[in-house]
């Protein structure tokens, strides 16, 4: 019997997330430029490019991963009436009260902290971009039930990892911080 694979590559990862969301209609570019239009705000001078960046890095990771894979597949399987009752009903019909798919998407976030979620929390009552496509389109025959969430996730995780790359180079570039490293260096 072939052995199961069940563990994969970074790479593997990131290019099965790519597939999956653009068969569901998402391109990481969406992603980006949700990232982009939310961390703009406050650093004017960030590129979309940085943001697409972040967005393929994100999609590298197993936790991520397996969260992507999980929440696409379910919403698939609901539109394709394979769910038993009455996970059927409630996510064929995306039920406001059902708060999964936020807890989904809440986990997401979190890998990148309290921004990370309060981010999320921004773009999940806004929905700015494909995140409003989505829920549209989720009101008729499709199940976007978990996909609004995730991608939602995806943009303020990238948007959250943008923000801390930022602070990095600010620190980077602060003398006050070039010597404290410099001090620390000379106690090791
Ligand atoms: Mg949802």
């Amino acid at each position: 019997m072939k052995e199961k694979k069940i563990i994969y590559s970074r790479e593997e990862m990131f290019k099965m997330n790519k597939k999956k969301l653009e068969e569901r209609g998402v391109t990481l570019e969406d992603i980006a430029l949700i990232a982009y239009k939310q961390q703009s705000k406050y650093n004017p001078d960030i590129e979309l490019s940085t943001c697409l960046e972040s967005v393929a890095k994100i999609l590298t990771y197993r936790d991520i991963f397996h969260a992507v894979q999980l929440g696409i597949e379910i919403d698939i399987l609901t539109e394709q009436g394979k769910l038993s009752q009455p996970m059927q009903d409630i996510l064929a019909e995306d039920l406001g009260m059902f708060g999964i798919d936020e807890l989904l998407g809440l986990s997401i976030a979190s890998n990148y902290g309290v921004i990370g979620q309060t981010n999320f929390g921004d773009i999940d009552v806004n929905k700015p971009g494909i995140v409003g496509k989505l829920n549209k389109d989720g009101k008729g025959g499709k199940c976007h039930t978990f996909l609004d969430d995730i991608v939602g996730a995806l943009a303020a995780a990238a948007s959250t990892r943008v923000a801390q790359i930022q602070s990095e180079e600010v620190a980077e570039h602060d003398p006050n911080i070039k010597q404290l490293q410099m001090n620390l260096k000379q106690k090791k």
